[in-house]
């Protein structure tokens, strides 16, 4: 069986090195060594000022939200996985949807100022696939209208605009390291921000709202533990090594799948991209759902991400978002992982090939 994504696992020998001291030390949890230590090589990697480990990519969303004293509306993405907004609705905020372009599939910029009303108090985009949003365009809306900006970069792990980390824009950045994402720690996530004031309120809402016995916010529990740092310390060093190997990848699809009617985001020039997903838009649904069967009979598992467009959940009662909406319900993340071979890939083409030459 295939899936979308395949969990790296290192040398369990390595990962013992680390359980090692886990066992001399007793420390588990409560940021201990392994904590402060992934924090640190993270910032060094990132080249980012403050950075936060927390238990996941959904409460890193959550706590920035809480840390920005955000109220009223936040004006988000539809296209992204169900965290995003979710975070937004548990944190009391109603999310407005802000259709996306279809270049990127990030948030429409262009369309974000048509949405501001007196209760906005922020924007919160999301770098999906690991594409960049317009950042810069962004920065200067939120400028003009007093709103904060808050990026999911779930999928942005290792991006960058112009040699600098895609987590340097707006007032926090917050990034998952689920087992899924391109770099994980099993389970876990990060909050990033330039302000060192607002990285001290993250500092405390992570755990409690206190130091040992001195207590002086709410806070919540937002902790990981030593056994997933252990997890990231053995995978961080091979970070530039999947990348390069991601990207052999993107282009070995591209090239077996290059006559077909099949479109692909356009990776930006002026970037440095992680190649974390592969995902491929079909003329419709329908083409995409009859590939998608004929892959799983072969027992292939890609995934639709993202869909259903957000403004389309359930429990949620949004505006209409047209390019989002054509977008989720046409695309489909192929499997694309570490250790995936050439082989596996012709199989794969080859299967899509037949089901739309048919
Ligand atoms: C994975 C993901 C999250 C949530 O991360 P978890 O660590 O699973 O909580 C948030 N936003 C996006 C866009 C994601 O893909």
């Amino acid at each position: 069986m295939i899936n979308v994504t395949k969990t790296f696992l290192p040398p369990q020998e390595e990962y013992n090195e680390h359980l090692k001291k886990i066992w001399e030390s007793h420390w588990v949890t409560n940021q201990g060594p392994l904590c402060e230590e992934l924090e640190l090589l993270l910032k060094n990697y990132l080249g980012v000022k403050n950075l936060l480990l927390v238990s996941n990519g959904t409460i890193a969303l959550q706590i920035a939200i809480k840390a920005l004293d955000l109220k009223g509306e936040i004006i988000t993405t539809p296209f992204s996985y169900a965290a995003t907004v979710n975070s937004v609705i548990w944190e009391n905020c109603t999310p407005v949807f802000c259709d996306i372009e279809d270049k990127t599939y990030c948030i429409d910029a262009s369309k974000i100022e048509n949405l501001i009303t007196e209760k906005t108090s922020a924007i919160l985009p999301v770098h999906v696939y690991g594409f960049p949003c317009d950042v810069n365009r962004i920065g200067k809306i939120a400028a003009a209208n007093n709103l904060k900006v808050i990026y999911d970069g779930a999928h942005a792990f290792g991006v960058k605009i112009n040699h600098n980390s895609v987590f340097n824009y707006g007032d926090i950045s917050t990034i998952s390291f689920h087992a899924t994402k391109l770099f994980h720690t099993i389970e876990g996530g990060a909050v990033i921000t330039d302000d060192d004031k607002l990285a001290e309120k993250l500092f405390l809402y992570r755990a409690f709202g206190h130091m040992d016995d001195d207590y002086y916010s709410i806070g919540i529990n937002a902790r990981t533990s030593e056994f997933h740092a252990a997890m990231g310390l053995c995978n961080l060093p091979r970070i530039s090594g999947f990348i390069d190997e991601r990207k052999k990848i993107n282009l070995l699809y591209k090239k077996y799948l290059k006559d077909l009617p099949l479109a692909y985001p356009e990776i930006p020039d002026d970037i440095f991209y992680n190649y974390s997903y592969f995902p491929v838009f079909f003329r419709s649904e329908n083409e995409m759902l009859s590939v998608k069967e004929k892959l799983k009979k072969n027992e292939i598992y890609a995934r639709r991400y993202f869909f259903p467009s957000l403004n389309k959940l359930p429990f949620i009662k949004g505006e209409s978002c047209p390019v989002s909406e054509f977008n989720a319900s046409r695309v489909l993340c192929l499997p694309l992982f570490n250790g995936m071979d050439e082989q596996l890939i012709t199989v794969i083409t080859d299967i899509i090939t037949a089901g739309l030459n048919k």
